[in-house]
């Protein structure tokens, strides 16, 4: 992961993770896990490990209580285990598993994640869940891996063993497959990555890469290459000296348009077999890769969500227009998609904090943040513009903001 300091010698709890995808007739339908918890304390006044039951309209895995088995030093830890109600809109519901005594010594956990098959209809939501196709499957920690969420920091080491399953690889948004960190437990989740039968587009030189399980409905090569070209320009304008590497996964989806899960280190697309002609998917592939450079607010990730969402919207159409990567033509489709959406939301005259309580409801919260924050920024940048007798614009203000959150990460 991105930032991820290695392990000094300093002792903090260690989460040691083996995963191993099992494939039955030519397809990964489970992946079985399991984890060595050390250095831990706990007992029954706590959950001991906590693992996502939904994540905005995602379902984690419907694990029981039976399914996980834990075992220490003085044998079988009997368990129980909890789902919280949160409010509705918040957008994680937890599940938590508890132990019934004191726990003694390095603590043994092991449970099957199931695979869904990709081309199985669900709610719109991140693409956080397991789902595979011909013999590869996609997703992210998020959904699946029991995490001692109650640390503020742990030694983590996850490594997926590959051994019979076809095809073999391992790629994900944190680099490679295996991974060492010491992070909040937390952090590990938002890792998206691909395993098995993957297919993919190496270029040594490039920190982008792009790799893909299934068959793309659209020429992969083209869309990767236009892809590489546009984070060069979204690299070179957002001044983001450090060229940390870059990783865009693929999966299908039966949805008619496409979607994606951004992370910190690339994103997952979910290309559906629908009709999404390819201007219409490079401007939405940008809209990923903005969010790489411009990060989000911090606070409530739903009230503050215009934010990275609104600036994604805005520079997917301005920078790739301004190199000459798209046509003004589909820049004016594609803000007509956004201000029509924007003028006949029910939601238009909402505040964003009631939007934000109701983003994650099912309703049409969810895109609101992403049409007002686009109208909002289009609008500042024109008073500023105006203003400073075109002299700024938005660019200035995005850029200075930029450079003062990095220098107060040096510090
Ligand atoms: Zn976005």
């Amino acid at each position: 992961m991105c930032g991820a300091v290695p392990a000094p010698a300093q002792s903090l709890p260690q989460v040691d993770v083996k995963l191993i995808p099992v494939v039955s007739d030519g397809s990964v339908t489970t992946v079985r896990v399991t984890e060595t918890l050390t250095g831990l304390e706990g007992g029954p006044d706590r959950p001991l490990v906590s693992v996502p039951a939904r994540i905005a309209l995602t379902p984690g895995q419907a694990y029981t209580a039976e399914e996980v088995v834990f075992a220490d030093a003085a044998g079988l830890l009997p368990i129980r285990m909890g789902v919280d109600q949160p409010p509705p809109g918040m957008p994680l519901q937890m599940r938590s598993f508890t132990p019934l005594r004191a726990i003694t010594g390095p603590v043994t956990v092991t449970y099957v994640a199931k695979v869904t098959p990709a081309l199985t209809p669900r709610k719109l939501g991140p693409s956080y869940d397991l789902r595979g196709i011909d013999g590869g499957v996609g997703g992210a920690y998020f959904s699946f891996l029991l995490m001692p969420l109650q640390a503020p920091q742990v030694d983590v080491h996850l490594a997926w063993d590959m051994t019979g399953v076809p095809g073999g690889a391992v790629v994900s948004t944190a680099g490679g497959g295996d991974y060492t960190a010491r992070v909040a437990p937390m952090e590990v989740y938002s890792t998206f990555f691909l395993v098995g039968r993957v297919h993919g587009l190496t270029t040594p030189d490039s920190p982008f890469q792009a790799y893909w399980i299934g068959t793309p409905p659209f020429r992969a090569d083209t869309m990767v290459d236009w892809s590489r070209k546009s984070f060069t320009v979204l690299q070179r304008f957002f001044q983001d000296a450090e060229a940390k590497p870059y990783t865009l996964l693929m999966r299908p989806y039966l949805r008619p348009r496409d979607g994606g899960g951004a992370a910190r280190g690339g994103f997952m697309l979910e290309y559906g077999v629908g009709a999404l002609d390819d201007a219409a998917r490079r401007i939405m592939f940008t809209h990923e890769m903005v969010h790489h450079f411009v990060g989000m607010l911090e606070g409530d990730s739903s009230a503050n969500a215009w934010y990275g969402e609104g600036l994604a919207e805005f520079y997917k159409v301005r920078l790739p227009l301004r190199e000459g990567l798209v046509h003004i033509v589909e820049v004016a489709r594609e803000i007509g998609v956004m201000t029509n959406a924007y003028y006949s939301s029910p939601l238009v005259t909402t505040p964003y904090a009631e939007v934000g309580r109701q983003r994650w409801a099912g309703g049409e919260a969810q895109v609101v943040p992403y049409n007002r924050g686009f109208l909002y920024f289009t609008n500042l940048d024109a008073q500023i513009r105006a203003k400073s007798g075109g002299r700024r614009s938005l660019d200035n203000l995005v850029l200075a903001m930029l450079e003062r959150r990095r220098s107060r990460t040096v510090l």
